[in-house]
C-alpha cells in the first residue's frame, strides 16, 4: 500500500515537472529526485520470511517434492517480497533432548534478525519439535504442516490453532485390497519396516491393518531384520505372497537408509510385488499403491503461506478435510508381474507407460493420413479425369469418323458424273465387241483367234469397270480405320485412276511422279487416299478459270531416308495470304458451293497418322499442298487411331 502510494506521488511528480526548456537544464536533478523515491518505495516492502523445516536430509525424496510445491506456489513480488529458508533437522541420524535444545538455540539466534512470519514443518517429527520447543522458538508465529498423518495429529493432546494445514492419510487397506485383487494367486502378505522411531511408528501402524486381512491371507512381518537377511527372505517368497512396506531409515544392523533406497533394494531382491504408501517410490520398483501427492502437499501449504502473508486468519481458512489420495502404478511392473491391464481403474496413474505407435507419433500419423489421403483424392481425381478425357477422346473419334465418311461421300457424289463415264466406258466397249463377235459367228469363216482377241478385250474391259466399281465400294464403306503398311506411290497411282474421267472432262492435266523407291506408311490407306482426292479436286477448283495449258496439277511422292512425302502442287491464282492462316478451320470456304471440310479432315488424317499437313504459295505460282511424315518412326507413329 505504502509502494504505492509512493509510486503515485512519483508520477504525479513526472506530471509537475516545468515545462520542457527548465527539464533539459537540470535532469540530473530530476533523476536524483527520482532514484531517492525509488530507494524509499523499495524500503517500504518489507520481505515477509517463511522458515520452512524438515525432518529429515535435504535429499529425502519427499522433501524434495514437498520443497519444489512449496516454492512454486508461494508469490513473491516487488509490492510483497517473500524470502524462503530450509532447515533440516536431520533425524533420525541425530536426535535427544539435548539435539534438539542446541537445534533450537541454533535457530532462533539465526533467525533473530530475520524472524519468520509463517514456519512450515516438513512432516510430523518437524511438527513434534517444533510444538516442543515452541516457546523458545518464535512462539507467536502461525505454523503450517505438510505430510502429517490425521492420526498423529489426533494422537497430539490439544493442537493449538495457530497450528494447522491439510493432513493426509496413508490408504494402507485399499492399497492391500488392489494388491490383492491384482494377484489373486497371493495367499500372504509381508509387511516389511525396520527399527527407527518413524518405523517403529509405522510397524504399529502396520500392525494395526493386520485383522482386516487376516482371513483372506495370512500374514508375517518382517520387522527391525538386517537388510542383508531381508533381502534374503524377499528374495524366497515366489508368487503366493505380496509385500507392503513404507521402507526404513534404520536396519535391523543400525545401517541408515532413506525408505526409498530400501524399498529399490527390497524391490529388486523380492520374488513377490511390493507395494508401498508414498509416491517418491514410483520408479524403484515397487508396483505402486493409494498414495497422498508430496508436490500437491507442498502446493496446498503454499496457497496457505499465501493467504497468511496476505493478511488471511488462520480460522478464517477453509481448507480440506484430508489430502486427497490416488492409486498409482508403475507400467514396467504391471508387465513384470503380468496384472491384468483392463483391473487398472481408469483414474489411476499410470507411470513409464510407453507411449503407444499413436501416442508418441500421433501428429506425425495425422499428417501421414492427410497426406494418403489427399494423395488418394488425387489419385482418384486423375483417373476420373483419364476416364473422362477417354470417352470424350472416343466421342471425338467417333465424330471425326463420320464427318469423314460423309466427306467422302460427298466427293464421290461430286465425282458421279466421271465415275459414271468410267463405268461406261468399258461397258460400252464390251458391248461393241460382243456385237463384232456375233457377226463374226455369222461368218463362214474360221476366225478363232479374233474371237480370242475379242474376249480377251470383253474381259479386261470388265475387270476395268469391276475395278471402279470395287475403288468406289471402298469408298463408300463405312469401315473400321485399318492399321495396315501400304506404299504411296500406289495410293497416288489409284487416286489418278480414279479422278481420270473427271480430269479429262475438266480438260485438265494431272501429272503424278512416284517416288523411285518405296514409300511405305502403316495406316489406312482409304484415308489417306481420300486426302489426296480432296487435295487434288482442291487444285482442280483452283486452276478450273484458267487457260488450258495452265490446268495442270502435279502429285509428287518422295522417300527419304528421314522423310517421306506427298506434294500436291498446281499453278492457280494460289491462296490469298489473308487466308492461309484458316484455311485448315472447319467450314472456312471462299467456293459458293464449298463447305470449308475438306482441309480440316485432311489435316485431322494426316495428324492421326503421325504426320504434318501444310500450305504455301510456291514463288513460281499456284499453290502447294505438302504431306510429310517421319520416315523413321513412320510406322510407330502412325496410328489405327484415325477414324
Ligand atoms: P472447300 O473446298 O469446300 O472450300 P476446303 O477445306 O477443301 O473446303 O478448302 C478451304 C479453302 O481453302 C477453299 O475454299 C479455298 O479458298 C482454299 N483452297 C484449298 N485448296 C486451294 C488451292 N489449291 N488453291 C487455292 N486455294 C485453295
Amino acid at each position: 500500500m505504502t509502494t504505492n502510494l509512493r509510486r503515485r506521488s512519483n508520477s504525479a511528480m513526472r506530471t509537475a515537472l516545468p515545462p520542457t526548456p527548465l527539464r533539459l537544464v537540470c535532469p540530473w536533478v530530476v533523476a536524483a529526485a527520482l532514484a531517492l523515491v525509488g530507494l524509499q518505495a523499495a524500503s517500504a516492502a518489507e520481505t515477509r520470511n517463511v522458515l520452512v523445516l524438515y525432518a529429515n536430509s535435504r535429499l529425502l525424496p519427499a522433501n524434495i517434492k514437498l520443497d519444489h510445491g512449496l516454492r512454486e506456489t508461494i508469490r513473491t513480488s516487488a509490492d510483497r517480497p517473500v524470502a524462503l529458508f530450509d532447515e533440516f533437522l536431520d533425524v533420525p541420524r541425530f536426535g535427544g533432548q539435548a539435539y534438539a535444545r542446541t537445534v533450537t538455540t541454533y535457530l532462533r539466534d539465526k533467525y533473530a534478525t530475520r524472524p519468520p512470519a509463517v514456519i512450515v514443518v516438513g512432516n510430523q517429527e518437524a511438527l513434534s519439535f517444533v510444538l516442543e520447543n515452541r516457546a523458545a522458538l518464535f512462539p507467536e508465529v502461525p505454523v503450517v504442516f505438510m505430510s502429517a498423518p490425521k492420526s498423529f495429529l489426533r494422537s497430539i493432546p490439544a493442537l493449538p490453532a495457530d497450528v494447522f494445514g491439510v493432513p493426509i492419510k496413508y490408504d494402507i487397506s485399499s492399497t492391500i485390497d488392489q494388491a490383492l485383487r491384482w494377484h489373486p494367486r497371493a495367499r500372504r502378505l509381508v509387511f516389511v519396516t525396520g527399527t527407527g522411531v518413524w518405523d517403529r511408528g509405522w510397524e504399529g501402524w502396520l500392525q494395526a491393518e493386520v485383522p482386516g486381512f487376516k482371513d483372506r491371507a495370512t500374514v508375517e512381518f518382517l520387522a527391525g531384520m538386517p537388510t542383508a537377511a531381508l533381502l534374503k527372505r524377499l528374495g524366497e517368497l515366489g508368487g503366493d505372497s505380496v509385500v507392503f512396506t513404507p521402507g526404513y531409515f534404520k536396519d535391523g544392523d543400525g545401517r541408515n537408509f532413506t525408505p526409498r533406497e530400501s524399498a529399490e533394494a527390497m524391490a529388486s531382491a523380492a520374488t513377490a510385488p511390493v507395494y508401498g504408501p508414498f509416491d517418491t517410490f514410483i520408479g524403484s520398483g515397487i508396483v505402486g499403491g493409494r498414495m497422498p501427492n508430496y508436490a500437491a502437499m507442498g502446493r496446498q501449504a503454499g496457497e496457505i503461506v499465501n493467504a497468511l502473508l496476505d493478511g488471511a486468519a488462520p480460522a478464517a481458512l477453509r481448507l480440506p478435510e484430508i489430502m486427497p489420495t490416488t492409486l498409482n502404478v508403475d507400467w514396467r511392473q504391471v508387465r513384470r508381474w503380468g496384472i491384468d491391464e483392463t483391473a487398472i481403474p481408469g483414474d489411476a496413474i499410470v507411470h513409464f507407460r510407453e507411449p503407444g505407435l499413436w501416442e508418441e507419433h500421433h501428429n506425425e500419423l495425422i499428417a501421414g493420413a492427410i497426406v494418403f489421403l489427399l494423395q488418394a483424392a488425387l489419385i482418384a481425381w486423375l483417373l476420373f479425369e483419364r476416364r473422362h478425357r477417354r470417352l470424350a477422346e472416343q466421342a471425338n473419334q467417333k465424330q471425326r469418323f463420320e464427318l469423314a465418311h460423309a466427306s467422302r461421300l460427298a466427293v464421290v457424289g461430286e465425282l458421279t458424273g466421271s465415275i459414271a463415264h468410267e463405268i461406261n466406258q468399258p461397258l460400252g466397249a464390251i458391248l461393241s465387241n460382243a456385237d463384232a463377235a456375233e457377226l463374226m459367228l455369222e461368218s463362214a469363216a474360221d476366225r478363232r483367234g479374233e474371237l480370242r482377241e475379242i474376249l480377251a478385250d470383253i474381259r479386261r474391259d470388265d475387270l476395268r469397270a469391276s475395278e471402279v466399281i470395287r475403288r468406289l465400294r471402298l469408298l463408300l464403306t463405312r469401315h473400321e480405320a485399318e492399321r495396315q503398311a501400304f506404299d504411296l506411290n500406289d495410293v497416288v497411282i489409284e487416286m489418278a485412276t480414279l479422278l481420270r474421267s473427271e480430269v479429262q472432262r475438266r480438260g485438265m492435266s494431272l501429272d503424278i511422279q512416284t517416288a523411285p523407291t518405296s514409300a511405305t506408311l502403316v495406316g489406312d490407306r482409304i484415308q489417306v487416299q481420300q486426302v489426296l482426292i480432296n487435295l487434288v479436286l482442291n487444285a482442280m477448283d483452283a486452276v478450273a478459270d484458267l487457260p488450258e495449258n495452265r490446268r495442270t496439277i502435279l502429285v509428287s511422292v518422295s522417300s527419304r531416308a528421314d522423310a517421306i512425302a506427298i506434294a500436291v502442287s498446281d499453278r492457280g491464282h494460289g491462296i490469298a495470304p489473308e487466308y492461309l492462316p484458316q484455311i485448315f478451320d472447319s467450314f472456312f470456304t471462299t467456293k459458293p458451293q464449298g463447305m470449308g471440310l475438306g482441309l480440316s479432315i485432311a489435316r485431322t488424317i494426316v495428324e492421326a497418322h503421325g504426320g504434318r499437313l501444310h500450305a504455301e504459295n510456291p514463288p513460281g505460282g499456284g499453290a502447294l499442298f505438302r504431306i510429310e511424315w517421319p520416315a523413321t518412326d513412320a510406322k510407330a507413329k502412325s496410328s489405327a487411331e484415325t477414324e
